[in-house]
């Protein structure tokens, strides 16, 4: 008798997120001295945490020897300050992602709900649907962006989740604030819409979440520190929602889920407005660039309002390889359908200049 003749028979075929690859792997994997590899895979913040930050976790330190604050009150509460939201109206996670395994908590159950996304959008929504035995209906997009009449024609009765990526990873479309708008107000009120906004601060004209939470709409936006923040490592997220639907949430979640380190270097991060300043100039300048870079040499771009971009290589693979070789690791768009598809995220000038030279060499 084997374990999995009584372990939950959904686990089995569970698909597996294929994460950035680590520089270390690639150092090991290539020979190379990890110091020289430039890696433009997770959509990281190429200027690091805000030294801020840094310096909270120093101090930090010496008090982990104590349990965190389990409501992480501090934090909760500048946060909630600088969005312009009661208490209330926020939940920490464990990174974004977290605040997505507490929707699917809160609203689905096992073999009886559904959940609607979009094709060509984060893979995690799936991943989850899968962990939590809940049907996942995949709309079709256009043009790579969120088709919202497919996602709204794919709602079936059983329909618990809709998860609108906004801007979306990893093609780096957005759709239009009134056509979200009209969305929103369209879908049954029986059903939460989780708009995923982990790219929302390099949005230029944003759209109005918070409004349509105050409207009393069923939203969870997802914000997330670990792309403008540069904290991807300490795993901090956050919903926002009408008090209700926060109310849900919190019953899903663990008593400790933000550990104190974390709590600590977010509080300062918070503060440090100059620092998510430097990485949107960094991150629109680097787009510009990439994009110039990509009509110069005659590839086709996906137009992107994120920190990244996705770049037609011909043959993803094959360029995917070719560029850890020489140094670089970005991520190749093959498990998401896109065989000839990579994706890039924005780093510093001198980062760029060697993904475009490894490129040339390549193609
Ligand atoms: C990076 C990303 C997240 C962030 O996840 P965390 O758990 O906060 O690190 C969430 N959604 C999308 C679409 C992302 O690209």
């Amino acid at each position: 008798m084997s374990v999995w003749d009584f372990a939950n028979a959904n686990l089995r075929n569970l698909h597996v997120y294929e994460p950035g690859k680590p520089i270390e792997e690639v150092a090991r994997e290539f020979g190379l001295d990890p110091r020289t590899i430039v890696k433009l895979a997770s959509n990281e913040n190429p200027l690091g945490p805000s030294p801020a930050a840094v310096e909270a976790m120093k101090l930090a330190a010496h008090r982990m020897h104590i349990y965190p604050d389990g409501a992480s009150f501090e934090l909760a509460t500048a946060i909630a300050k600088q969005q312009g939201v009661a208490y209330n109206n926020l939940i920490l996670g464990n990174g974004s992602n977290e605040i997505i395994e507490f929707v699917y908590h809160g609203f689905t159950r096992r073999g009886k709900s559904s959940v609607v996304a979009s094709r060509h959008s984060f893979a995690v929504y799936k991943l989850m649907a899968e962990l939590f035995d809940v049907e996942f209906i995949e709309a079709p997009d256009q043009n790579f962006a969120h088709d919202l009449d497919a996602m709204r024609a794919a709602v079936r009765d059983d329909t618990r989740l809709i998860f609108v990526t906004n801007p979306n990873n990893p093609t780096g479309t957005r759709v239009g604030n009134e056509e979200l708008e009209r969305f929103i107000v369209g879908v049954p009120k029986n059903i939460v819409i989780v708009l995923d906004e982990a790219y929302y601060e390099f949005c230029h004209n944003p759209p109005p979440t918070l409004e349509w939470i105050r409207r009393g709409h069923n939203i969870v936006a997802t914000r997330t520190f670990s792309k403008i923040q540069g904290l991807a490592g300490l795993r901090i997220g956050y919903g926002l929602a009408n008090a209700d639907l926060i109310g849900v949430l919190q019953r899903c979640r663990q008593p400790f889920n933000l550990n104190g380190m974390a709590q600590a270097a977010a509080l300062a991060a918070v503060g440090d407005t100059g620092h998510a300043r430097r990485t949107r100039e960094l991150t629109f300048a680097g787009l510009a660039r990439l994009e110039q870079f990509a009509r110069e040499h005659g590839l086709a771009s996906v137009p992107s309002h994120a920190n990244f971009m996705m770049l037609n290589v011909g043959d993803a693979r094959r360029v995917f390889g070719a560029l850890q070789q020489r140094g670089v690791i970005v991520r190749s768009m093959r498990s998401y359908g896109l065989p000839e598809w990579i994706r890039v995220t924005i780093g510093t000038p001198p980062e760029m200049a060697k993904f475009e030279r490894a490129l040339l060499e390549v193609m």
